[in-house]
Order: structure tokens, then sequence, then C-alpha cells
């Protein structure tokens, strides 16, 4: 993987671009994927946004959300966007098997595959440029990141500066996790400084569920929530009848697994969700419990150390049990823990 900086003369000769993200995109996946986009198109480049699935409605305000393609909705169109591709941006993942479906078509494309991401073990071989840096506290960052040292400061304008916001407000818990560095608050400041209303950003994210979802809320926290306080731990799991039940949508259960976090002395939250064709798991941690390790080692997933995830075709009730067993074999580093 070559360094990033070798794409920046290339930047001015109009090119077809890709730019794609992990499935399910979250805030900073759709942030910087739209971020980047709104910077590239002011080049005169061809740029397409795929995403590997749908997405939560309460993204879609973005600028530019209405000409990304879903994948697993618009096959043919993206394929298309791919073979005529000659980069391939790919942002906030890892692995190419975060791109779902679209992993086959992703590895084989001809394209010049680029990453920008900031989650631990890529697999730098897949890519002919790229950064990946753990210690960033968002893909957004390094994308803001990437266009300063690019030396178009000059564009970003406000599409560019709302799409980056919204991707480091998110991936950062609005400003709070460790990786908040004094780069990040320059950053917001700089785009302050280009005109950024943050007001209506966070609203557009966080004041903009419907009911069903804080009914769905109210029986999970009541219902769904199990607190081990040996272990300092909490597991909110979720059958598949409570999110028919609700009505609930992709993005409805986002953000759900932090609700343990605030009780007090709760170091370690999990959540699985029955979604029918997968559990999907999620872990958070609080200091010294490093929940990548735990994803990777249990749940064949992964993440950062105080965030990750994973998936796994086992019943709701086996992910349920392995979880216990995992949080058990883990008691010392669970009950011993250490401010
Ligand atoms: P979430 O729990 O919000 O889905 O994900 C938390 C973090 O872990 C995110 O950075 C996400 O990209 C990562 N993550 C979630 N699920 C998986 C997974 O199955 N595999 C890997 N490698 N990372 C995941
Ligand atoms: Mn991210």
């Amino acid at each position: 993987m070559e360094l990033l900086n070798q794409i920046f003369p290339l930047l001015l000769q109009p090119r077809n671009v890709v730019i794609t993200t992990h499935q399910k995109p979250d805030g900073d996946a759709m942030g910087s994927s739209l971020g980047l986009y709104q910077f590239l198109i002011q080049f005169g480049h061809a740029v397409t946004v795929i995403s590997p699935t749908n997405w939560a409605s309460f993204l879609s305000w973005m600028p530019g959300t209405k000409n990304v393609l879903d994948y697993e909705r618009q096959t043919d169109e993206a394929n298309k966007a791919i073979d005529a591709a000659d980069w391939i941006f790919c942002l906030d993942f890892n692995t190419l098997n975060r791109t779902r479906r679209m992993e086959e078509k992703l590895g084989n494309a001809a394209a010049e595959r680029i990453l920008i991401d900031h989650h631990q073990e890529p697999q730098v071989d897949k890519f002919a440029y790229g950064e990946s840096d753990t210690t960033k506290s968002s893909t957004c960052e390094m994308v803001y990141d990437f266009i300063l040292a690019s030396g178009h400061d000059d564009k970003i304008n406000l599409a560019v500066a709302e799409c980056l916001y919204a991707g480091v407000m998110t991936d950062t818990g609005s400003f709070r996790f460790p990786a908040t560095s004094a780069n990040v608050h320059r950053m917001v400041a700089n785009l302050k400084e280009k005109g950024l209303d943050h007001g209506p950003v966070h609203e557009a994210l966080y004041d903009n569920f419907l009911e069903n979802r804080f009914r769905f809320l109210g029986n999970v926290l009541l219902n769904r929530m199990e607190v081990f306080y040996e272990y300092n731990t909490a597991l909110i799991s979720i059958p598949q009848a409570d999110l028919i039940k609700y009505n609930i949508k992709t993005g409805d259960t986002e953000g759900l697994v932090n609700y343990p976090l605030s009780i007090q002395g709760i170091k370690l939250a999990a959540i699985i969700i029955d979604r029918g064709e997968e559990r999907k798991s999620s872990f958070r941690s609080k200091g010294g419990f490093d929940v990548n390790s735990f994803a990777r080692k249990y749940f064949n997933g992964g993440g950062h150390f105080n965030a990750a995830g994973g998936q796994s075709k086992e019943t709701l009730e086996e992910q349920v049990t392995l979880f216990i067993k995992a949080m058990k074999e883990n008691k010392d580093q669970l009950s011993n823990y250490q401010f």
C-alpha cells in the first residue's frame, strides 16, 4: 500500500471514481463518503458513492445522499460504476468482507483501491494506496486531513463541512471519547470558520426519531437488559419479534448499546440483536477492557479498543450463552476494574 500523498498530483486529472464504505453505514461511514464526494466533484471527477446496503433514514439529510446507490437494490448500476472506475475509495472499513455482497466485485475490480480507515488490522495487500491510522477519531477526520494535505483547503465548502462534521461528531460520541484530540477540535474550528452551523446537524442526527423507537427503547431497558454487577457488565438481547412489533428500521437500534454504560460501575456493555438473517452484536467498554480483541476472539468481529461488533448465524440464545461464557472467562479483567 503506497502513501496517500502519491495521488495528490493526480487529483487534477478527471477520473471515474467510486467511493464505498461498510455495510449499514453509520454517521462516519456516510459522512466521510459524502464529504469526499463533495470534495472530489469540484475537480470534475465522475464520482459514484455506493453503499453496500441501505442506511438509517436519519443520515439522508446529508448533501448528496440522493445520488448514493444501494448495492443490494441497484446492483447493476453499481456494478457498471465499479467496472468503469479508475479509483475506488474504501472508507471506514478494514476488510473487504465488511461490504457484504459487494465483497467479490470489489476484490476483483480492475480499479486501484484506496483505503482511508481507522480500524485495526486492515488488509493492506488489497489496496494500491491508503492510510490506516487507529489513533484517529473517525474516517471523517482522516478525509479532512487528506484534503488539507492535498493543499485544497479552499474546496471545503458547506456541503463538505456538514458531512465531515456529522461523522466526527458521531464517532467521538459528541467529542467525548479518548480519540477526541486537539486535531479534532482544530478541525471543528476550521469547519466553523467555513460557515458550518453545527446545531442543525445534531438535530438531524439525534432529534429525528419516531415515537415507536422510544416505545421500543422503553421495552428494551425494562425487559431486555440484564446487569451482571459482579462483572461490571450489562447485556441487552433483542429478539426479532420486538423489531417487528415496534416496526424497527435500520438505524433505530444504533446507540442502544451505550445506555447501560451510564449505569454506575458498568464498564462493558453488549447488545445482541436477532436481525433474522443474522445475529448482530455490538460491544462498548470504558477504559482498559479491549472489546476489539473480545469481538475477534468470540464473535467473529472486530472494531476498535472501546467499540467493536460482530455477527453470527447462531441463534440468539446461543449467542447469549456464548457472551456469558466469554464474560466469565474475562472475569479477572472485568471485575478487578481500575480507573
Ligand atoms: P457497531 O457496534 O456500531 O456495529 O460497530 C462498532 C465498531 O466495530 C465499528 O467501528 C465497526 O466498524 C466495527 N465492527 C462492527 N461489526 C464488525 C464486524 O463484524 N467485523 C469487524 N471487523 N468490525 C466490526
Ligand atoms: Mn468510523
